[in-house]
């Protein structure tokens, strides 16, 4: 995709209105005494790490942090390429960090997924030629330095109520908290305590360690949220090392603050969030544990897209359930599986950079995206023939015109109209094709120009036929068209279009059609907003979202590679399935159609 192209879809917006601000007033600030100055010293570490280190050669950083739980979806994709995005046109460094500080559900097959479509939708965490890619578990050792600290300055304690009498003394909207009988402990006792859970003296949810803020607070995230919970599972990266692991709205904002992020880019629900965030990172800067300037966060909407689920658990419902093949199955709105079906990366980017960067949960139409793909491919997608629905057509005097039923006549056509360099793909013609069955009919309906007898239609880039009659089997169902060749049509030789037509159809020579089995994909669910209100989102799934027809393809299709794309004429974009696609036994998948269809 060129610069030009990609500044012309991206609108301003907020978030590049703050980094714009941020980055002149740091220009400013320059050398100005009783500024921080800000370090990187090429990992991430505390303070004292990055003292050391030289100014950071990145004028900001972001990051995307992905939770290995699950495959990324098309929402994700808005993350990734707002993060990368950001950094590249900011003169910026983006990290590709692992939150993976919860122990259950986490998985090294998600990491390398995350890893592999991060990179398939353009993006590297390699710059400079220092790799940018980080474990939040890798700071785990910090994180409990970090907790122990704020203990001896009185702003944490080991709470032991229940979990039951926390979330009762936690209050509500309308009603304040009330103390723990905990809270008053003194850091000594509370040190103790909170090594006892490191070193697993205590049951798994006996206690928890607190912050100690307010508990009045009318931000209830304020309420002493927890920091550290008991929890005896293995660990993907440190195995059995811990026994207590640190809540999310803990470990995130130092993961930040170690790597050095300047802006730190989420979602509107953890808006709520920020003030522990600032809370917490002000105690351990001051505490002389991370280096100022510290991060901030920012938060932006959701993007949604409709007829589609993008919530990790819903996702996962469908695949452990059997309701799909699996997170690669081409309907499913993960990025394994919109690779699988077809989508491009450069679709995915474009549809994301063209929707708003704003405080609202956003509502994007599945149309907007297939678009953007439409736009795309109609580009760079060789075209191709395939008969989705055949029907034999014979030509009866195919002899008598050349002399021969062995003859075969060769046609060609452009591999794409607008793209010479793609060059001809070649084919031919012979007694017998293969024609759609929907472009005969018997008796013709109203403004129908296609195969009808007594009228004549061209083959596209063959000859021109007059229909005569068909064949019937003794059910009375048609199983062949009969046809006869008008001499001199031949597409492209002199005088051809002096017999005049109305219609022109698609078809293959059954002497060479290649058998391919083609998978013909729609939306996975029946309503724009699956699962809204009291509905199930599984009721909702549409029972014909994937039908399976044996087709026959031009000659050219022998062989080609998995994920090449098509545009089979007339039908829509395909693409050789990634993962059942043979040579000897094709496999296509329908992408999108020519144009909207949708409701059509
Ligand atoms: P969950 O927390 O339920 O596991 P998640 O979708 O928040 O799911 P994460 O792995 O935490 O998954 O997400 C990584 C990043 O992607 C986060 O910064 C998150 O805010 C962002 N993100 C997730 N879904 C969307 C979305 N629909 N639109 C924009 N950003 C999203
Ligand atoms: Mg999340």
């Amino acid at each position: 995709m060129s610069q030009a192209h990609d500044d012309a879809l991206k609108p301003s917006n907020f978030l590049r209105t703050i980094i714009e601000r941020d980055l002149e007033q740091a220009e400013q600030q320059q050398g100005q005494l009783g500024m921080a100055e800000r370090r990187f010293a090429g990992s991430p570490g505390d303070a004292a790490h990055h003292a050391a280190g030289p100014l950071d050669p990145a004028k900001m950083r972001t990051r995307f942090p992905p939770e290995p739980n699950g495959y990324l979806h098309i929402g994700h994709a808005k993350s990734i390429c707002l993060n990368f995005g950001l950094a590249r046109d900011y003169g910026g460094v983006c990290h590709l960090r692992f939150d993976d500080t919860n122990p259950e559900k986490e998985e090294q097959e998600y990491v390398d997924a995350i890893k592999e479509m991060v990179a398939w939708l353009g993006w590297s965490w390699d710059q400079n030629d220092t790799s940018h890619l980080f474990y939040a578990s890798n700071y785990f050792d910090f994180m409990y330095r970090a907790a122990e600290t704020l203990i001896e300055g009185g702003h944490a304690y080991v709470d032991e109520q229940t979990p039951e009498e926390m979330r009762v003394n936690r209050g509500d909207f309308t009603t304040p908290g009330t103390n723990s009988p905990f809270r008053d402990r003194s850091p000594a006792e509370n040190l103790a305590r909170f090594r006892e859970m490191r070193d697993g003296k205590h049951p798994d949810g006996a206690m928890v360690l607190r912050a100690k803020i307010d508990m009045a607070s009318p931000n209830i995230n304020l309420r002493d949220p927890a920091l550290y919970r008991i929890r005896r599972a293995t660990h993907h990266n440190t195995g059995d090392q811990w026994c207590i692991y640190p809540m999310y709205t803990y470990a995130h904002p130092i993961e930040d603050a170690l790597e050095r992020i300047t802006h730190s880019i989420c979602t509107l629900e953890f808006e709520d969030q920020r003030p522990f965030y600032d809370w917490l990172l002000e105690h351990l800067a001051d505490a002389g544990l991370l280096a100022r300037p510290l991060p901030h966060q920012y938060e932006f909407g959701r993007l949604n897209l409709s007829y589609v689920v993008t919530s990790k658990r819903k996702l996962r419902q469908l695949v452990e359930e059997n309701h799909v093949s699996g997170w690669d199955d081409p309907r499913m709105p993960t990025l394994v599986g919109m690779r699988r079906r077809g989508y491009t990366p450069e679709s995915i980017r474009a549809m994301v950079d063209s929707t708003a960067v704003t405080k609202q949960n956003a509502w994007i139409d599945y149309s907007v995206l297939d678009g953007y793909l439409r736009a795309d491919l109609e580009g760079k997608a060789a075209r191709a023939s395939a008969v989705l629905d055949p029907l034999k057509l014979k030509l009866t005097n195919f002899a008598e015109i050349f002399g021969s039923l062995e003859h075969r006549e060769p046609c060609s056509a452009p591999a794409h109209p607008h793209l010479p360099e793609l060059g001809q793909r070649s084919f031919s013609f012979g007694p017998e094709l293969w024609v759609e069955r929907e472009d005969f009919m018997e008796v013709p309906s109203k403004g129908y120009h296609r195969l009808f007898p007594g009228n004549k239609t061209r083959l596209k880039y063959g000859y021109v036929v007059e229909c005569t009659g068909c064949e019937k089997d003794a059910d009375g169902n048609i199983t062949a068209v009969l046809a006869t060749i008008v001499p001199d049509t031949k597409s492209g030789t002199p005088g051809s279009d002096a017999v005049k037509v109305k219609g022109v159809i698609t078809w293959v020579g059954a002497h060479e059609a290649v058998a391919a089995e083609v998978r013909l994909y729609d939306r996975l669910f029946t309503v724009p907003q699956p699962g809204a209100g009291e509905a199930d989102f599984l009721t909702e799934i549409n029972p014909d979202s994937c039908r399976v027809v044996q087709a026959w393809l031009e000659p050219s299709l022998a062989g080609v590679a998995a994920e090449s794309r098509f545009q089979f004429e007339r039908h829509g974009y395909f693409i050789a399935d990634r993962k059942d696609h043979r040579a000897d036994r094709p496999v296509f998948n329908k992408i999108t159609g020519l144009r909207d269809g949708w409701g059509k």
